[in-house]
Order: structure tokens, then sequence, then C-alpha cells
């Protein structure tokens, strides 16, 4: 299987910009095992702006646009070196691919992107890609790496596309303030009931929150792509993930 898996700031680093060591190894971990298994990675990893924040003590996350760009060049820095790192002790190669919404929108861009992901997976290699923030201002940026993942997901043909958030899936309300908010395993069309959900009550904590991962539902499912929403911090539920098990929600075409 050819598996896209994004993982979100709230999973890779604490609130402090700082990396969260336990999750980043259990991810690192389980995605070489995948990988061993003889599935296609590629990590769609945002956290770059974050982890400047921490590398640069810096005391809250930037508002202004270079300042932001400049966390994310320190930030993206520290990323790949984690990851250099950590996919390094089980004979993993990663290479980074870093993107703008440009790249997707000019045909000659797009396709050289889908050759060098193609290349560097048949080279054994685990790409690690994110949105080129030291670059992307919203005129020209994706915006959010969920819809990013999706994107790359489609540009890479894969067969599977898991979202790693704070929050465990889509749920009927706000289980942070409702505690019989239920979680729900299937999704098979994206109704306005849902999406109504995404808008107000069943939104995470994450970055994109529960808007953006819908809107990479949409996209994967348009494709025939299956898609899921699952908590980062168990990343050793990718491997019931992948064998096709209820975990998280599953957003699978009806
Ligand atoms: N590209 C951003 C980063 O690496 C994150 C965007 C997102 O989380 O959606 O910091």
């Amino acid at each position: 299987m050819r598996i896209v898996v994004k993982v979100g700031t709230s999973t890779l680093a604490y609130a402090t910009g700082c990396l969260n060591i336990r999750h980043a190894e259990l991810l690192v971990k389980t995605l070489s095992d995948l990988k061993n298994a003889g599935h296609e990675i590629i990590l769609v990893s945002s956290g770059a702006i974050g982890m400047g924040v921490g590398r640069l003590s810096l005391k809250e996350k930037p508002q202004d646009m270079p300042t932001k760009q400049a966390a994310a060049s320190v930030g993206q820095c520290e990323l790949m070196y984690t990851y250099d790192r950590l996919f390094g002790e089980y004979n993993h190669t990663v290479g980074q691919i870093l993107l703008t919404g440009a790249d997707f929108s000019h045909a000659d861009r797009k396709q050289n992107f889908e050759n060098t992901l193609e290349r560097l997976l048949e080279l054994g290699v685990i790409p690690v890609v994110n949105e080129n923030d030291t670059i992307a201002t919203d005129e020209i940026s994706v915006g959010d790496n969920d819809t990013l993942a999706a994107m790359a997901a489609c540009s890479a043909k894969a067969d599977l596309l898991v979202l790693l958030s704070d929050i465990d899936g889509l749920y009927t309300k706000d289980p942070h303030k409702n505690q019989d908010a239920q979680l729900i395993p299937l999704v098979t069309e994206i109704t306005p009931e849902i999406m109504q959900l995404a808008d107000g009550e069943g939104s995470g904590l994450g970055t994109g929150g529960m808007i953006t991962k819908i809107s990479a539902a949409r996209i994967a499912m348009d494709f025939g792509m299956d898609m899921v929403i699952a908590n980062g911090a168990r990343p050793r539920g990718l491997y019931d993930i992948v064998e096709g098990k209820s975990v998280g929600t599953r957003f699978r075409k009806g």
C-alpha cells in the first residue's frame, strides 16, 4: 500500500515549541516498521513554525509574516534533523519536499513534484513534505497541511491518507464540552450535516481544526481514496488503520 500520513504540530511539539519526543519516536518507529513490512510511506509534517518558535525562544507564535517565515526557516531544519536522525536509527532515508499552492496550479511544476516523489519512492526514501512556509504568503499558499496532504496524496496516487491529530476523530458533538459526544467511525458522504459538525461543535484543537480535515476528506473521496482521522498520540493505531480496522473516523465513498 502507498500511504500518506500527515502529522500535526500539536502531535509533534509541546505548547512550548519543543519536540514531543515520545510522540515523534513512536511515530517514526511505527512508520519505519510499516515500511519494513513493504508499504510505501509519504510523511506530510507540520511543525516548522511551532518548532522554530521553540528554537528561537519566542514567547508565542508570531503574527507578522517575516517572523513567521523566519521561524519556519529555523523550525524546518529542526524538523528534518529530527526525522533524519530518528528514521536513520531504523536505517531509513528521508528526503525533503517543500511546496506551495502555486506548485499544484502550474502543470509543469506539479509534474516535476510527481516525478520526484515517484523516484524517491523507487529509491526507497521516505519523502517528508511540508508547505514552503518561508516563501508562501496567503496568495500562493495551500494554507493548511490537511489540504496539502490530500493534494499530495492524489499526486502520489496513494491508497490511503491518514491525518494524525490531537483528537480521536470526528464526533457528534465537541467531546471537550459534551460527555455524551460519540465518535463517528465511518463517513460515506460529506453531507451538509457532516459539514456542520466540522463547522462548529466537533472541531479539535489542532492548527487546521476539523474544517480543513473534512475538506481534505472531500478531496480524497473524490479521488476514490480512503481517509482516516486518528489520534497522533497513539501512532501504533496506524497498524490497525492499514489493515482496515476501525480506528478514529474513516471516510470512504459509499
Ligand atoms: N506548514 C505549517 C508548519 O509546518 C503548518 C500548517 C498546518 O499545520 O496546517 O508549521
